[in-house]
């Protein structure tokens, strides 16, 4: 049993890396451990907190939003510091974090987006959704990117509620869009797209979409917008009869499907989202000039595996549709941190139930993940609470077995000197407040609920300047 922790003079000193859902709710369970004194210091690379919640749920999903209260109670504990703007890697190595806590959770999400590998798939107008929702959402790493909205056709692979939202934002009209607090540049765009037409492919059938259908009814409820599926592809296999005749859910997701049927007239409105079914991409055509022209389909059929899960088989039958922008949102991967183990089949860091290890499965005491880095780019924001709650489990675990780091400056003042040694323009929380209220402020004289800042060096002016 370790004496780290059980007393207050002698705090267990905790390191979260990454501020995202993940990191939050990792923090409250440790705040909220019976006969435990524990001083948490939450890192982020970003000034601003809050990770996807800020960064990658859409725009106008504002409800989503509204957990960062939650976040906010969190950090305002005396016994949690932010130290944003600081990223592992560049400002602080894993090495020196070992010098100063006894314990450390790396929580900082998947950043890349998974790859078809399929010709054409790096033309010019060929990106990852990633890419796309971290420009709406203003995120300093991606408002330098540009997509072509001149484009009357866009395809989305992946039929995900990542591709819903790119969807859902393509075709919203500017008065829709304004309600949001999507960033300035990304609205200017927007109001000034040309996009007509968006389909959404899925390489399995209608029982299968990987969307849920919350964010399935929200598509039928835009303004300016036809949502289509193709009557054809709604037949189902046997396999997939069976899967809506016995699962309530998926019975409601194909019903909600089929609501959407094709009109050969269509309604009349300005845009339409077409989904397709059974259609895998396998190539991304040119357009003479190096951009993206068309897609080259090939369709599918079900086969079951072992398993009992239903697998896309290619058929010998092939489509090209119309395409010059192109969106893959088939997933996340996590991207390797310098001195940690990966696993790069899953690009996630190597783990058992949030416990790192090596690659050969060895402990490494002390050191801990949750959120989609542990495992993997799956479920809502709330799935996050019972994952990080199974981390803090193990580390409770450890703690009690006297297994954890051992610092030599486990004090909280040298680990604020490291900082600001390293990064002395590092955000604390109040700073994040100031900004948060400024965005605020902008927000509300344009009648939306923030405007937001999208340059780290612009925020570090607002706040220190
Ligand atoms: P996802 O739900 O895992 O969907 C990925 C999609 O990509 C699936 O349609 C999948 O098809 C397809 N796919 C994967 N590999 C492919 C390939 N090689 N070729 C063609 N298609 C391929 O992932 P996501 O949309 O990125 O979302 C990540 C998580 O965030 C999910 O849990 C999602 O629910 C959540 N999220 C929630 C919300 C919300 O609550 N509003 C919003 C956004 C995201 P198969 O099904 O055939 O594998």
């Amino acid at each position: 049993m370790s004496h780290f922790g059980s007393r207050p003079e002698s705090p267990l000193r905790v390191a979260i890396i990454g501020a995202g859902p993940a990191g939050f709710y990792t923090t409250d369970h440790l705040l909220k451990e019976k006969n435990l004194f524990v001083e948490v210091d939450m890192f982020d690379r970003l000034p601003t907190p809050f990770g996807l919640v800020r960064a990658g749920v859409a725009p106008d999903h504002q409800k989503i939003k509204k957990v960062t209260r939650v976040f906010d109670r969190i950090a305002q504990n005396p016994h949690v510091r932010y130290f944003g703007n600081v990223e592992l890697g560049k400002h602080i190595s894993v090495e020196d974090l070992h010098h100063y806590y006894h314990q450390i959770v790396y929580t900082v999400g998947t950043a890349s987006a998974r790859k078809l590998g399929i010709p054409g798939e790096a033309l010019m107008h060929s990106h990852s959704a990633t890419e796309f929702v971290g420009w709406l959402n203003g995120h300093p790493d991606y408002r330098h990117f540009q997509f072509d909205l001149s484009r009357e056709h866009v395809t989305i692979i992946g039929m995900g509620n990542v591709a819903l939202d790119v969807a859902r934002m393509l075709t919203k009209t500017a008065d829709e869009l304004r309600k949001t607090d999507i960033a300035n540049y990304a609205l200017d765009a927007l109001s000034h797209s040309r996009v007509r037409e968006v389909r959404v492919l899925a390489r399995r059938g209608p029982a299968q979409a990987a969307c849920t259908i919350p964010e399935l009814r929200e598509l039928g409820e835009l303004d300016a917008t036809d949502i289509i599926t193709l009557p054809q592809e709604m037949i189902l296999d046997d396999a997939s009869r069976e899967m809506v005749d016995v699962d309530g859910q998926t019975r409601r997701k194909f019903n909600m499907l089929q609501s959407y049927s094709y009109e050969p007239n269509g309604s009349g409105k300005q845009r339409r989202i077409i989904f397709r079914f059974l259609v895998s991409p396998v190539e991304i055509i040119d357009d003479g000039s190096g951009g993206v022209g068309a897609m080259h389909l090939q369709k599918n059929s079900l086969t079951m595996r072992a398993d009992g899960s239903l697998r896309p088989e290619p058929t010998d039958e092939f489509e090209t549709i119309p395409s010059g922008l192109v969106f893959r949102s088939i997933g996340y991967r996590g991207v390797p941190i310098n001195g940690l183990p990966f696993n790069q089949r899953y690009g996630i860091l190597q783990n058992t139930v949030g416990r790192l290890e090596t690659s050969d499965g060895k402990p490494r005491p002390g050191e801990y993940t949750a959120g989609w880095i542990k495992r993997g780019p799956s479920g809502i924001v709330g799935t996050n609470k019972p994952d990080a709650l199974e981390t803090v489990k193990r580390m409770m675990e450890d703690l009690r077995a006297g297994i954890h780091l051992s610092p030599v400056n486990p004090g909280i003042e040298s680990a604020t000197a490291l900082v600001l040694a390293r990064q002395p323009n590092y955000f604390t929380y109040p700073d994040w407040k100031k900004l948060d209220a400024l965005e605020t402020e902008r927000g509300q004289a344009q009648g939306r609920p923030r405007v937001k800042f999208t340059s780290i060096e612009e925020m570090v002016a607002v706040v220190k300047g």
